[in-house]
């Protein structure tokens, strides 16, 4: 509506706009995926509890996003998130149908979380850009939970690992969640 090719900011912010809905239906996957994996997970309670707190995290951080969206273009598309929900689903049901689930979840939410970070790194870039210093503040608030998160699923990577194979060595129904 507003694309205007010889003012580089406007088409700046409908960038900006974009990679915030995309954000926020990134956010919405993560809490599809690690919902199912916490309601999941039996046997290793430490790894339960983090990824709780971090549906609550994504929650908070889903609003902000969603909040930035509204105060930029006064009113969010939910287009993306329907499409981000199924796709989340489907991952964390292929997920779940593996033996090994707790180890594939593991991998996966290492990737997903650096994911996170490099979104929330451009998105900042971009708002900055633009000079809304706000939406880059909240970018930076998320951004420094994923940092924390990634943190635990580097140290957790290596003990599910070794939990898991230690557990299925007994029984293979225990040890995959
Ligand atoms: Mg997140
Ligand atoms: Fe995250």
């Amino acid at each position: 509506m507003n694309s205007n090719p010889n003012n580089p900011t406007l088409k700046t912010r409908e960038n900006l706009i974009d990679w915030l809905k995309d954000a926020h239906a990134m956010e919405q996957q993560a809490i599809e995926i690690l919902e199912k994996q916490r309601d999941r997970l039996e046997n290793y309670p430490e790894a339960k509890i983090r990824i709780a707190q971090h549906v609550e995290e994504s929650k908070k951080q889903a609003e902000r996003v969603a909040s930035c969206i509204e105060m930029l273009d006064g009113g969010a598309s939910t287009m993306k998130d329907t499409i981000g929900k199924v796709s989340g689903n489907i991952s964390a049901m292929m997920n779940a149908m593996a033996t090994d689930e707790v180890v594939k979840n593991a991998i996966a939410n290492y990737s997903f979380e650096h994911f996170e970070i490099a979104c929330y790194k451009s998105l900042i870039e971009a708002a900055r850009e633009v000079g809304e210093d706000h939406v880059a503040r909240v970018c930076e608030q998320n951004l420094n939970e994923e940092i924390e998160m990634a943190k635990w699923c580097e140290q957790n990577l290596p003990i599910i690992t070794k939990e898991f194979l230690h557990r299925d060595e007994m029984d293979s129904e225990t040890a995959k969640r």
